[in-house]
This record gives C-alpha cells, structure tokens and sequence, in this order.
C-alpha cells in the first residue's frame, strides 16, 4: 500500500528499526515506511538465554511486524534479506528484488563473531538468534537423552559437559541457566543420570567476567557463579575446538560436544557502501546525527553504527539495547524536523546504566544516577525481572512471560523441554 511518493526504508526490525517505524508512523511523516527484514518477527536478545534453556517460549520474546504494525495505511513489511546498497542509485538489492528509497536507514545489528576459526563457527552452538535458542535447546535435550542411552563413559562425559566461550552477560545467564538445570531439573526428568558430572566452564580472555560493568558487579558475579559449581577459567581465550576438544590457549584441553559460543560479535559489511565508511567491529561511521559518513542520505542505528562525536564515548557507544533505542527515537524527531528545515540535534547517551541476571535471585545492577551505584542479589534480581518484563514488545508478552517466570519460580521448573526439529523436506 504506497500513500506518499517518497520512501524512507528501514532494513531491520530489532530494538532500532521497530523504534523508528513506529515513532515515524506516530507522527505522521510524510513518506512511506518500508521496513525489510529476514524474518516475518521481532524478538527480545536479552532473554534468549531463557527460550534456549527452555524457562521461556518462543512466543513471549517475538512478535510478527505485521500485526505489530496493522492499520497504518503508509506502512509496508517486505521479508527479504538486504545484499547490496547502490548509492547512486538509491536502490537496495534484496535476496528476493528490489527497491528505490529516498531515505535508507541501516539497522542490521550484528552477527556471531568466531574472529575467523572455522572449526568453531562449524562445531559451537551460538546464541543471537530465535533459530540458534531454539537448536540449542534442542542440542542440549538431544544431548541428555544420548547420555542416557550410552554405557561408554568418556562419551557419556562428553555429552554432559558444558563450555561456555564468553564471559559478557550473556555468558554469565547462560551458565547461571545450566547450573540452575543442574541443581532442580536433570535428576527429576533424568533419573539415568544420576552420579553423571555435569559440568560447567566458563571462559573468557579478559581478566574478569562483566568485564564492563563495576569491579562491585564483577566480583558478586564470580562469586555467585563459583559457590554454583561453575569452573571459571579467565584470561585465557579459547583456541580451537575439533573432535569434541575445546583448546585453550593455556594448553588446557576440555572433552566435550557442547561449546557455547558468546565471545563477540560483528557488523555486516554490505556490498556498494564504500569501504572508508565502515569502522571497528565493521559498523559504519556515523556522524552526531546517525548518517553514514560518505553518504547523503543513508543513516545506520543500533549495533551496526560507530558514532565517536558523542563526547562522553569517543570510543563508540555500547552495542545495547538502550542506545539502539535513543539513537532510533532522536533520528525520527531529527528526519521530522529536517522535513520542515529547522535544525537537528546531535545524539547524546542518556546512559541509565546496566544489569545481568545469574541465577534465580541473583543479580547485579549498576547505576549511573541516585545515591546507590550498585546493587546485587534479591534486590537486583528483582529490579532486572521488571525491566525486562516492561521492556518486552506488547502486553500479550509482558503478560505470557509473567505468567512463565512465575511457574519457573515456584515450582523451581518448567515444562517447555519439548524437541521439537523442522522436517527438511518443509523448508522452501
Ligand atoms: C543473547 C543476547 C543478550 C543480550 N542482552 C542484552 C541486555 O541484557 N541488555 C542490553 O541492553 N542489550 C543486550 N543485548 C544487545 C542488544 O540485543 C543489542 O544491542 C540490540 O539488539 C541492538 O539493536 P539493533 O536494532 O541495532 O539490532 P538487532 O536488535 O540485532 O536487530 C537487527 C535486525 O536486523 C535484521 N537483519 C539483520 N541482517 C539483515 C539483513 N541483511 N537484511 C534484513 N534484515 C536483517 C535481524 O533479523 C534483526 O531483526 C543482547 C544481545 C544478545 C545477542
């Protein structure tokens, strides 16, 4: 349904792209909003940790664009994966077509980074994506059903171990997950197991987990994750991982078949932007305004971008949720008011600050404002719960994932252990 002449096209419909199709399409800008991605729905990154270990259902974390976005008679979802950006053109070259904006506006996040090991990137099990959560819950169920069924114990071991790569947030939720796994779940649905090790890693390069959050937060969280039963080995990369060994770079070797890979991530380089325009990580250098340098009218939001002019991080900003969001919010008031010819303002990090959960009542928070800078335990566990719950897409979510949290933590278990796999002969 086309209503105006110009169309401004958002590629992406993460934190970013829904922000900014919505904030346009509330205040009635005059262009057509055409907003593309891979797939059909929105979904919540933070919380993927939960679908993956089966306390959360995919449905509580996604929703599909175009119920989100009915009844705006100037908005159009097209599913389809961008390839190729010709600038002196203004057209996009999609997997399945083509098209011509007026106004681009680049919001494709980031991708796993396995900075170049094949072996890793072909045998670890990431975790970015709604498809990668539902393969690893239903590699980690897979897993545990063979353990039960071999009397080979090396190979028994192997099946119930686990190495997580990654010691960021997503990490530290991971492992807190298996370790919670563990503790009220593996002997009640896997009797057979009993007296199996089940073993947890966690390893990361840098000297510390959280590494950017406080020293306070760091430290709670080593802690917690060691009273656990989480072996912690930091300062060590992980080197390699083939015929179920994972290699550290300490000479340490850990049998296993489940490597669990949160150690990076990277921008996508599109074919037809020029290659000066893109910056560390292969974001694209933004101006104060969010416009892709070299370009004239193609903008990039969120992860994807590298914005240095905001004085408080020369660096770039964080890749979180908050700034992909502030970022999408000041560039819809900045296109309304460039559409009119007065000025724009320049994006500055209204930074709140930054939590991770790691198990059930346990959880750190550190504050950019108010008299307390850093919480953990109950107190923070209860204040991520909320956040997360009221940063959730609808209601629909907000409530249906209530309602699964609250089970989980009654009944200290959930019953979404369901392998569930797509028949290839249904795929295309
Ligand atoms: C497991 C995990 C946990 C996280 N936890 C937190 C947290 O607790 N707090 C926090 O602030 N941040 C967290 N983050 C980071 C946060 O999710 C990102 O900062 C945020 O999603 C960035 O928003 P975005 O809009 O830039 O990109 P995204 O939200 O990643 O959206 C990108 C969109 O682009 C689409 N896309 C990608 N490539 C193409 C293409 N070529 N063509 C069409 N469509 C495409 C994708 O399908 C997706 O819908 C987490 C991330 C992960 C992966």
């Amino acid at each position: 349904m086309k209503k105006y002449k110009e169309n401004t096209i958002i590629i992406g419909g993460g934190f970013a792209g829904i922000e900014i199709a919505e904030k346009l399409l509330k205040s009635g800008y005059q262009s057509n909003i055409i907003l593309i991605d891979k797939n059909n729905y929105n979904f919540f990154p933070p919380l993927l940790y939960q679908v993956a270990t089966g306390f959360l259902d995919v449905s509580n974390i996604s929703y599909p664009f175009r119920k989100f976005f009915r009844n705006h008679p100037n908005f159009l979802f097209r599913m389809g994966e961008l390839l190729e950006i010709k600038p002196q053109e203004n057209k996009i070259i999609l997997n399945n077509g083509e098209l011509t904006y007026s106004k681009l506006i680049i919001a494709t996040g980031t991708v796993s980074n396995y900075f170049g090991n094949e072996n890793i990137q072909r045998n670890s099990l990431p975790m970015k994506t709604i498809v990668d959560a539902i393969s690893l819950k239903n590699t980690i169920l897979e897993r545990l059903e063979k353990a039960t069924q071999t009397d080979d114990l090396e190979e028994r071991k192997k099946l119930t171990t686990f190495v997580v790569a990654g010691g960021g947030p997503t990490g530290v939720e991971i492992a807190g997950m298996l370790s919670e796994l563990r503790k009220n779940i593996l002997l009640k649905d896997y009797p057979e197991l009993n007296n199996v090790p089940f073993d947890i890693h966690l390893i990361d390069g840098l000297p510390t987990v959280l590494a950017p959050m406080s020293k306070a937060s760091q430290q709670y969280a080593t802690d917690s994750l060691k009273k656990m039963g989480i072996d912690i080995k930091l300062g060590q990369l992980v080197k390699d991982y083939a015929d179920d060994i994972v290699y550290i770079a300490d000479g340490t070797q850990i049998k296993t078949k489940n490597l669990l890979w949160t150690a990076g991530v990277t921008a996508i380089v599109f074919k037809g932007i020029p290659e000066a325009s893109y910056g560390k990580g292969k974001r694209l250098i933004v101006d104060a305004y969010n416009k892709v340098a070299g370009t004239e009218n193609i903008y990039a939001l969120g992860d994807t971008s590298l914005m240095t002019a905001d004085p408080a991080f020369p660096q770039g900003h964080p890749q979180l949720a908050q700034v992909a969001i502030q970022q999408a919010a000041l560039l819809s008031k900045n296109l309304n008011v460039e559409a009119k010819g007065n000025s724009q303002k320049p994006f500055v990090y209204n930074d709140k600050g930054s939590m991770a959960i790691i198990s059930r009542n346990r959880a750190v928070a550190d504050l950019t404002a108010g008299p307390f800078k850093h919480f953990n335990g109950f107190f923070a566990w209860l204040i991520w719960v909320f956040v997360h719950l009221f940063s959730l897409i609808n209601l629909r979510n907000k409530i249906t994932t209530f309602f699964n949290w609250m089970n989980a933590y009654f009944t200290k278990d959930q019953p979404l252990r369901m392998i569930v796999k797509s028949d290839p002969r249904y795929e295309n």
